[in-house]
């Protein structure tokens, strides 16, 4: 492990060497920093999070030695800068190693991505001086996470439409209502939370807070017993009469659902790179068991019709990581993603659920139980074309720009 650290401390210095040489060739072939990250994650993900998984997935399990591990390897604030106590990273780098991690375990790469993007990346990008140092360094090392919350019982898509209310009080907010479906609920120690100032103003009335744990009138609902994703937590966040101090207003009054959209842009960047790494872990089981499986004498990987689907998996999977990497670089950049980064999350999460499905189909019968992972793949896929807006909000994303783009 300590070597492993260690390889992670080079890379940072390599990286930084190499930042001004990157350009979109990357896209083509990783810099060679970056496919050190990808080795470590990898390695990583081999031993320390692929033994653990199912047994995680089937107790319901948060991975909390795995997820603290992680953290020693910088993977819990991979692109927050080192002044913050962040591994100071780009996007791509973030990426890469999401990837990674969600090959081995998709549930530790969902804690890491709302930590990574929906967490510290907010407070990075909107928060004062005196935010960044609070509420930034706890929770870089894996021993605190972070969550977002957004949706509510009555909203999801529609975040706009927000009814959980912080009202004016002179020298602090009052914060009532509930929020749902929040990941890492049950173990986060802080909390982005939108609520709404002036509900006249409909979205634009809405403002974002840091929220800690242990304050009075904050109380968090049951786990949800999911589907997939099952060893990270769930949960509603519930306010009743909760006194939030003004300092703890995230940007400018009414600017919370700005934040909001912001946010969801790179966190897509994040749940595209967890849909590949179900995707990839589904076309790697698929090949190894079409390989050693016989039929009418011979390998299955020898039959037309099984090559057909690996051939459709492995497209599908490099098609949608090429996009993920390009709204990563773009972003890298400062070049505007909010397209790419919906491209992204609807083509790795389709293809996730369809590398899913297409194993366990390639596994048979033995696809379809818990001996194997594939089972565990297709529920844990289903969840990316849900999250972080579903697939019909990415279209609606993807019209909307394309309509102005090629639109008279
Ligand atoms: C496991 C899990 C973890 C989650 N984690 C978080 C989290 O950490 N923080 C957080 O804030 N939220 C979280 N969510 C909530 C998630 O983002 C929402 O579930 C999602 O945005 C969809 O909202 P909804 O469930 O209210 O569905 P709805 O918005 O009610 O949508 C229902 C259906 O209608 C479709 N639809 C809605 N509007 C349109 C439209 N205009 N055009 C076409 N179709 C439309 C949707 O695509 C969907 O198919 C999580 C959800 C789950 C299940």
């Amino acid at each position: 492990m300590f070597r492993k650290m260690n390889n992670t401390l080079k890379l940072v210095q390599t990286l930084r060497q190499t930042q001004a040489k990157r350009s979109i060739a990357c896209l083509s072939a990783l810099p060679e920093t970056h496919q050190m990250l990808q080795k470590t994650c990898r390695d990583f993900a081999t031993e320390m999070l692929i033994p653990n998984a199912a047994k995680a997935d089937k107790e319901h399990l948060y991975p909390e030695q795995q997820i603290k591990k992680m953290g020693e390897l910088g993977l819990m604030a991979i692109a927050i800068p080192e002044e913050y106590g962040g591994t100071g990273l780009d996007s791509l780098a973030y990426a890469i190693a999401m990837e990674e991690i969600s090959r081995g375990c998709a549930s530790a790469g969902v804690i890491m991505s709302v930590n990574n993007s929906l967490y510290l990346g907010p407070i990075l990008a909107f928060g004062n001086d005196n935010q960044k140092k609070k509420f930034i360094a706890p929770y870089t090392t894996g021993e605190k996470i972070g969550c977002f919350a957004l949706s509510e019982p009555g909203n999801g898509s529609d975040a706009g439409a927000a009814s959980t209310t912080a009202s004016d009080k002179g020298d602090h907010y009052l914060l009532n209502g509930t929020k749902a479906w929040i990941t890492n609920a049950f173990e986060g120690g802080a909390a982005i939370v939108f609520a709404t100032t002036d509900k006249s103003l409909k979205h634009k009335g809405i403002s974002a807070f840091i929220v800690t744990k242990g304050i009075n009138g904050f109380s968090i609902g049951k786990k949800e017993d999911k589907l997939g994703i099952r060893a990270s937590s769930t949960c509603q966040l519930i306010f009743e009469d909760c006194i939030i101090p003004k300092e703890n207003m995230l940007g400018q009054p009414g600017y919370g659902f700005k934040i909001a959209m912001k946010t969801l842009d790179a966190g897509r960047i994040g749940i595209a790179s967890q849909a590949l790494g179900i995707a990839q872990a589904s076309l790697e089981l698929a090949v190894d068991y079409a390989q050693k499986r016989t039929a009418f004498g011979k390998p299955i990987a020898k039959l037309q019709a099984i090559q057909g689907k690996i051939a459709d998996m492995a497209l599908k999977i490099e098609s949608a990581r090429l996009l993920t990497w390009r709204s990563a670089w773009l972003k890298d950049n400062n070049q505007s993603y909010t397209k790419e980064a919906a491209m992204a999350k609807l083509s790795a999460s389709e293809a996730a659920t369809f590398c899913s499905h297409q194993c366990i189909q390639i596994l048979g019968g033995m696809g379809y139980v818990s001996d194997m992972a594939a089972e565990r793949y297709y529920r844990d896929a289903r969840i990316t074309e849900i999250y972080e807006g579903t697939s019909e909000i990415q279209r609606m994303v993807i019209s909307a720009a394309a309509l102005k783009e090629y639109g008279s």
